[in-house]
């Protein structure tokens, strides 16, 4: 069953639609199990009935055209007990009334998206193994149906009309962004090659011809190099791509296709595909592997395609940026000002192009579905980060609603620039300091503006991730020195670098199985004493004749680790006073971001000056759940009850121990949260710039005591929504309810 089964994901990886891909399913079905019948239904939510897609018989009888509603019969079994079916019927008198039913669910995230279902007319007991056939083909099936409606497949039966295109996403950045769509693509991916109509046919049948022939003298480059050290059967493979490349077959249909108005890119990419079905269907091995080939072939001659037309990407005045996998580097590549909203189609709103986003109060989706990225170039789009959707080509009247909602968060931000100069401080005396997370010099740029106590966390990072290499320590003790100016006499806490996890160098490859449990943060740092030294010396010397630089270590497990890390910073110490710089000794912190840390922190607390929750990680690590995986992120609840019970043993341990103690994760940023954080009794908050003043309008809003109540009344909840709900009625009460949702 096991090679039926990655023969069948093969050819599913391989259809070019869901319908095609579920005939093949129905089809092999059939075939493996020997069954007279097999057909395959989805459920179309809008109109809450079975769709019959996908038919196969022996007898060759056309697919009927069929709709069930949702509890019908015995596939109305199947979706209400979200478990496989068997039934048999042996009550009838004729072979036709005798039946034996097998009906699988396909299931995603625990909704039923569909029914495989098989059927004998005779008598028969499916064993066992055939379930678990159908049952593991289903959970296959499962991911292909959600691809597909999320690349825009649409029942054909749907016959309500959509007012408003609407995308779904996960709500990262908060605000509203009105805008044209920018779509980024990957380099040389085929599947991520939108469809282009042209006019100019022979230029483009020329483009063709010039990228063909490149990929032909690569091939033949190749070849060459390898020819002295390769054995002969091994050189058949350079023949067989010159072969390909030169097939009259490939070229005629992508002419052909060109001929159609359809630009090189796509057609290039419709017939590589079609090609590589054919190779994949073959039932020899060795031929079948060629499709393989074939693909590499297409991407090679996709590179010169695009080399050619590779000119850098226009940036209108809002732009949207839309990606399938954004990276931060594509939002700082966006020209100064232009960038309005952020939609990537995977991640979450820890993923750190998030938190760059957040960083530079760009709202954002995260995970976004619905439509093919592809759909959306060009397009006029309202983003809602309050809610998660991309509306496209909207409606004039919502067009209209949300730049009322625009302008008025405009005006709120206005008034709230009133509160920069007043201290933050509640009602009844409670002072919280209100810091910056930066990591980039724009945002540190913005954070000048914003009346701040000082920055709580500087990614030093960043700056080690946009680079061709590591910077040399005058690089680093430039960047460093600029930053502890500009903010001095306020404090700038200096993470050390924290490389790993998602945020990987450029420059250093690292592949794990398990990267968030991986050599990450300060286990790297210790590994690597050069790159430590050179980092700790560049901070201290960055420090002379300035007292505001605190250090801070990430990621820390253990107390050997503090200890390690304390004897080489002593030793980047020496180092920099022998070479003559007058510095004194920085403030020491440790980061709070794996559980381990918290349980060990009285002693902690008798090395170092202070501690820092980073929520991120510590939500991760306590919930066990990947921040960055968006199947699970609506798991990842910074309002679960373990985590605020965590926080709340956090923050009376570090002042039992007579330790300050701030939180620098993006729970600070969320309004909801905030509330928490105040009640919780922390001493500093440390979050983005954008969102600065409206924390500092909840603190001088809501009186202490009256959040220490609400987390008093909230610790003893056992779920996130109640908790949520609580939160949200007191935001409601105290007049701070535009913090929740868009508008004033
Ligand atoms: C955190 O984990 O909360 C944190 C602030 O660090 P980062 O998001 O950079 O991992
Ligand atoms: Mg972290």
């Amino acid at each position: 069953m096991l090679s039926v089964l990655r023969r069948i994901a093969q050819e599913i990886d391989l259809a070019g639609d869901l319908v095609s891909a579920l005939n093949i399913v129905a089809r092999c079905v059939r075939e493996a199990m020997q069954v007279h019948l097999c057909r395959i239904y989805l459920v179309d939510p809008k109109q809450k009935q079975y769709v019959l897609m996908a038919f196969d018989n022996n007898e060759l009888l056309p697919v009927p055209s069929q709709s069930l509603a949702l509890d019908d019969g015995l596939l109305g079994l199947v979706s209400q007990r979200v478990a496989p079916v068997a039934h048999l019927n042996l009550t009838g008198d004729t072979a036709d009334e005798k039946l034996a039913f097998l009906g699988v669910p396909i299931v995603y995230h625990r909704q039923v998206l569909g029914v495989i279902a098989v059927e004998e007319a005779n008598h028969r007991i499916f064993t066992e193994d055939e379930e678990a056939f159908l049952v593991t083909l289903a959970a296959q099936l499962a991911g292909t149906v959600v691809h597909a409606k999320d690349m825009g497949f649409v029942f054909k039966t749907a016959v309500k009309p959509v007012e408003e295109t609407c995308l779904q996403g996960i709500p990262a950045v908060a605000g509203v962004a009105i805008g044209e769509a920018i779509v980024v693509y990957p380099p040389a991916d085929l599947d991520a090659v939108p469809d282009r109509q042209i006019t100019a046919i022979a230029e483009e049948l020329k483009r063709f011809d010039d990228a063909l022939n490149l990929a032909r003298e690569d091939i033949i480059q190749l070849q060459q190099r390898v020819e002295p050290i390769l054995p002969r059967e091994e050189q058949v493979l350079f023949s067989a791509y010159l072969q390909v490349l030169n097939s009259p077959e490939l070229k005629t249909d992508i002419y052909n296709e060109i001929h159609d108005g359809q630009w090189a890119e796509g057609a290039l990419r419709n017939v590589i595909k079609k090609h590589m079905l054919q190779f994949s269907m073959m039932e020899d091995h060795y031929l079948k592997e060629r499709a393989e080939d074939i693909l590499a072939l297409g991407q090679r001659i996709l590179v010169h395609l695009q080399e050619r037309t590779a000119q850098p990407l226009q940036y209108p005045a809002k732009t949207i940026l839309v990606g399938e996998k954004l990276t931060a580097a594509d939002l700082a590549d966006v020209p100064e000002g232009l960038l309005c909203g952020v939609v990537s189609y995977s991640g979450s709103g820890n993923s750190h192009v998030a938190i760059l986003a957040r960083a530079l109060n760009i709202p954002t989706i995260m995970s976004a579905a619905g439509l093919a990225v592809t759909a959306l170039e060009g397009k006029s789009v309202v983003l809602d980060g309050y809610h998660g959707c991309l509306y496209i080509d909207p409606s004039p009247k919502l067009l209209q609603n949300y730049k009322r909602w625009v302008k008025e968060e405009e005006e709120l931000d206005r008034e709230l620039q009133k509160l920069c100069e007043l201290p933050t401080i509640t009602s009844d005396g409670k002072e919280v300091q209100l810091l910056l997370n930066a990591g980039l010099a724009r945002d540190v740029a913005l954070s000048l503006n914003t009346a701040t106590a000082g920055i709580g966390l500087f990614r030093t990072e960043m700056s080690f991730m946009n680079k061709p290499k590591f910077p040399t320590e005058t690089e680093q003790r430039e960047l460093y020195r600029k930053l502890l100016q500009a903010f001095a006499p306020r404090p700038v806490v200096m993470r050390t670098l924290d490389i790993g996890g998602d945020k990987p160098l450029p420059y250093l490859p690292i592949q794990e199985d398990n990267p968030f449990l991986g050599w990450r943060g300060i286990r790297f740092t210790l590994d690597h004493p050069d790159i430590f030294l050179m980092q700790l010396r560049a901070l201290l010397s960055a420090s002379e004749n300035l007292s505001n630089l605190k250090i801070m270590f990430p990621m820390v497990t253990s107390v050997e680790e503090v200890d390690e890390a304390l004897q080489l910073l002593d030793r980047a110490y020496q180092d920099v006073t022998q070479q003559g710089f007058k510095i004194a000794m920085p403030k020491i912190g440790v980061m709070l971001e794996v559980p381990a840390a918290i349980f060990q922190m009285e002693a902690l607390a008798k090395r170092v000056d202070f501690f820092s929750v980073g929520s991120n990680d510590l939500t991760q690590y306590i919930l066990a759940v990947d921040r960055n995986n968006a199947r699970v992120c609506g798991r990842f609840d910074i309002l679960h009850p373990a985590i605020l019970r965590t926080l709340q043993y956090a923050v009376e341990k570090a002042h039992a121990c007579h330790k300050p103690i701030s939180l620098c994760g993006e729970i600070a940023s969320d309004a909801v949260a905030a509330v928490l954080l105040l009640g919780l009794g922390f001493d500093q908050l440390s979050m983005n710039a954008g969102i600065l003043l409206r924390i500092k309008w909840i603190i001088r809003t809501i009186p202490y005591n009256r959040a220490k109540e609400l987390v008093a009344r909230v610790l003893v909840l056992n779920s996130a929504s109640l908790i949520r709900v609580e939160v949200e009625k007191l935001l409601d009460e105290v007049g701070l309810g535009a913090l929740i949702r868009a508008g004033k």
